[in-house]
């Protein structure tokens, strides 16, 4: 799976990055960025959840390209 950010809607509370820092940082300039380009098998339950709590739906999973 591949996490998708969209940098627009993001807020910066760092929900998300609490609950997935293993992919998920924000900079010293409060912009989210992603640490890895494809979600191995077992991060996805957290990968779902940093989803679902995104207060801004600003996290969305997609199907890695084959
Ligand atoms: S939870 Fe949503 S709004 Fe908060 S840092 Fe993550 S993507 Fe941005």
């Amino acid at each position: 799976m591949r996490l998708i950010i969209d940098v627009i809607a993001c807020e910066a509370n760092g929900a998300c990055t609490r609950i997935l820092p293993e992919a998920l940082e924000l900079d010293d300039e409060d912009q989210l960025h992603l640490r890895l380009a494809v979600i191995p098998p077992e991060l996805e339950d957290k990968a779902e959840r940093a989803v679902r709590v995104c207060p801004r739906q600003a996290l969305r999973l997609e199907p890695s390209k084959p």
